[in-house]
């Protein structure tokens, strides 16, 4: 049997009925690896001899009587911007090439401690900032269903890992669409939950009101699994959320009588793909059929979110990029005559051009004279994207719309005008603008072979509601069951 095909709840079950161990497991994943990562290049890093060492101690424990949790076992990428203690963390940065965390992000830990097996490091967006994965400073992802076009990004290594089986499941940073928008464009589901909801603690910050970690994964039930392993308060994350704690699998119910589905005209737009139009409408017209209702609503400072979200997440950016300098953490120019030049060196030298693009944006825009113009403007605008959706969730219990305007895209096809970069990200913003969960799962195919997302929008920590939705047409769909020709 190919193990490295299975989902996590699949080698699970093979894990308990004794019919698997994690050594042939995590041993199947790096054959997986070692025949088709020369093509995708998922990994910035591969830890295979800890990944086996790992595999044998859960073994011997399994052996011993110790019992098996839903990760016991299971092998898993982990995108480049979450902390491993003693495995380098790059972010995919020249500035971050050589540095090793000395503490475990707290999503490591409860990964950990729930018996997951990691196997590498993924490849990213240069700190998070992109949507093809091709401002990483070290190589380019492919994606696994058109080896000349992009996974998507900033977690592009995080899905395009998951979709080619070079892990069971993965975890991807989401700021703007980032675990959302590589899984619609890779085929796989990838779920950006509440912002609070997970701990960002060792997480590298890009823009700390946007940021959440989320798990990108082959269908929905292993979704639920990986945000039952992660999801909590933490006292390490001030801004991290206390509140109830539902076990996410349980909202695995294939039933959507009587929901109310949200579709909000401001996201069926011009310039969005006919195909992906297509397969979204044939969806909702799915869901129907299965009970649920339609209800149009408004969701009017859409127009606003990409301007707004460029103002917000730059500006932290700028500020929280600072830290690297040269002095506390990673790389330092080797050529400098006084304190001055060793930044101006050390920060020209180690950001990439997006990076750089960014700081000076956030840069700006914080500046006197300009932050009540900008930033501050931003901050009331935010504020009127979030109540569009309060007020939209007083019709409905969940919204539906594209991931995506398009699919997966050429390399170098957006690369030379940041701003259509941008302008990619149209329909997954302003969800982290809210702070909403959202989830993207495979809704088809192009004509030319390449997947499309749909993506499902809930109200503030109730993931359920998605997971239900998302659960309810999975099981009536097989687009989660195709795999790319490698
Ligand atoms: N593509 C968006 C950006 O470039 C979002 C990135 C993200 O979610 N990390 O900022």
């Amino acid at each position: 049997m190919e193990l490295f095909r299975l989902t996590i709840h699949e080698l699970h079950e093979l894990l308990k009925k004794g019919e698997a161990t994690a050594t042939e497991i995590v041993g199947s994943v790096f054959e997986r690896i070692e025949a088709v990562e020369g093509k995708i290049q998922a990994y910035v890093t591969i830890t295979k001899e800890e990944a086996l060492a790992r595999a044998a101690g859960v073994d011997a424990a399994i052996k011993k009587g110790k019992g098996i949790r839903p990760l016991t076992g299971i092998p898993l990428a982990i995108k480049d911007v979450i902390c491993t203690l003693g495995v380098r963390t790059t972010c995919s940065s020249l500035i971050l090439e050589n540095h090793v965390p000395i503490y475990d992000a707290t999503v490591i830990h409860k990964l950990r401690e729930e018996g997951a097996i990691f196997l590498g490091k993924a490849n990213m967006d240069e700190f998070a900032m992109g949507s093809s994965t091709e401002n990483s400073a070290f190589m380019k992802t492919k994606n696994p269903w058109d080896l000349g076009r992009v996974p998507g990004g900033s977690s592009g290594g995080s899905a395009a890992a998951v979709a080619a089986d070079m892990c069971a499941g993965s975890f991807g940073s989401d700021t703007g669409g980032s675990v959302r928008q590589p899984a619609a464009l890779c085929g796989v589901v990838g779920l950006k939950p509440t912002y609070g909801r997970v701990s960002r603690y060792g997480l590298v910050a890009f823009a700390s009101s946007l940021d959440q970690i989320g798990p990108i994964t082959k269908d929905v039930t292993d979704c639920a699994i990986l945000m039952n392993a992660v999801a909590g308060y933490d006292p390490m994350d001030s801004t991290s959320a206390m509140v109830t704690l539902p076990d996410f699998t349980r909202a695995l119910l294939p039933d959507v009588k009587g929901l109310r589905l949200g579709i909000p005209a401001e996201y069926f737009i011009e310039g969005m793909d006919p195909e992906v139009e297509a397969a979204i409408w044939e969806a909702i017209r799915l869901l129907e059929h299965l009970g649920a209702n339609t209800e149009k609503i408004s969701l009017p400072h859409t127009d606003y979110a990409i301007a707004t979200y460029y103002l917000v997440a730059t500006a932290e950016a700028s500020s929280n990029l600072a830290r690297y300098d040269g002095v506390k953490y990673g790389y330092r120019t080797k050529r400098s005559m006084d304190m001055l030049e060793m930044y101006q060196r050390t920060r020209r030298e180690g950001f990439g051009a997006e990076v750089k693009r960014r700081i000076m944006l956030g840069t700006y825009a914080l500046s006197a004279g300009y932050y009540e113009a900008y930033y501050l403007k931003a901050q009331k605008v935010r504020t009127l994207i979030r109540h569009d959706f309060e007020e939209a969730f007083k019709h409905c219990d969940v919204i539906i719309t594209p991931t995506s305007p398009t699919a997966a895209f050429r390399f170098g096809e957006k690369t030379e005008d940041p701003l259509t970069m941008y302008l990619s990200d149209i329909f997954t913003i302003s969800v982290n603008l809210a702070g909403i969960p959202a989830i993207s799962i495979p809704c088809g195919f192009t004509k030319g072979g390449l997947p499309i997302g749909l993506q499902i929008l809930g109200k503030p920590f109730n993931e359920e509601a998605i997971l239900r939705v998302a659960y309810t047409y999975e099981q009536n769909t097989e687009w989660h069951k195709r795999k790319p020709n490698l």
